[in-house]
């Protein structure tokens, strides 16, 4: 569903955020990308979601070439992904359930399915009760739930999620994770990337990430690369 073949990338003259990186990710896998700071994971995420292209190699999304997706391809492609970026703050000036209806109102839906689906979605993360709070009266792990909900409102095959525990005391990064381990029971494909080993737990597969290349795992702290 997901396949990189040899693909790096190079934002200028000596930064390679990605090296020859092969991988290929099955429909309903759950994998986690870990790495320290620096280590490429946003990049790779970002390239899924052709927010960035590779320099080399060439990367394939649901049959989809990345290497010449056309701006006519990306709402295709993006109906498929449901995104959970940092940059991707909910709207302060809006209700918990207003966000979340969001991606369901650009795309056409009526308001009352709309709601109807966005109260499901809140539902699934345990945040049905604060459907009509705003964004600043929620905690930090309570807005990150918000921020899955409204992610995978469209039903979306894949789950791209940067750092989703970032920030979080670990109760609550638990809680986030559990959200998106429960997406993957039934059928979806997670991709969730973290600096922090101590969250590595339940999934299918970890790849680790070290200096934009594959490497075999954290020995210590020092990773090595895949020979
Ligand atoms: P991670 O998510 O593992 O912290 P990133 O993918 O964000 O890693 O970054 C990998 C490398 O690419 C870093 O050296 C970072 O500084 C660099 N980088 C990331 N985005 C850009 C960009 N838009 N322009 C230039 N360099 C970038
Ligand atoms: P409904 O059919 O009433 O929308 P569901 O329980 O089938 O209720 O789905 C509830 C919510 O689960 C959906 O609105 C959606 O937000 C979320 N969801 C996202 N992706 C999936 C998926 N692949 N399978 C099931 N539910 C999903």
């Amino acid at each position: 569903m997901i396949e990189f073949a040899k693909v790096s990338k190079q934002y200028s003259r000596d930064v390679f955020a990605l090296r020859d990186i092969t991988l290929s990710v099955q429909k309903g896998e759950l994998l986690f990308l870990a790495g320290p700071s620096g280590a490429g994971k946003s990049t790779l995420l970002k390239m899924i979601a052709a927010m960035e292209r590779p320099s080399s190699g060439t990367l394939s999304v649901n049959g989809q070439s990345i290497n010449t997706i056309k701006p006519s391809g990306m709402p295709y492609l993006r109906r498929n992904l449901g995104l959970i970026f940092q940059q991707q703050r909910l709207l302060q000036d809006r209700s918990i359930l207003s966000n979340v209806m969001l991606p369901l109102i650009v795309t056409g839906a009526a308001r009352s399915d709309a709601e109807k689906r966005a109260r499901a979605a809140l539902d699934k993360v345990d945040l049905l009760d604060k459907a009509t709070s705003g964004p600043q009266e929620l905690s930090g792990g309570e807005q990150q739930r918000v921020a899955i909900a409204r992610a995978i409102v469209n039903r979306p095959q894949i789950i791209l999620a940067d750092e989703p525990t970032a920030n979080l005391d670990r109760d609550n990064a638990n809680k986030v994770l559990a959200a998106l381990k429960s997406f993957h029971g039934v059928g979806v494909t997670c991709l969730i990337s973290t600096h922090d080993e101590q969250y590595l737990t339940g999934a299918d597969r970890i790849v680790y990430l070290d200096r934009g290349r594959i490497v075999d795992g954290w020995h210590n702290g020092v990773s090595h690369p895949v020979e």
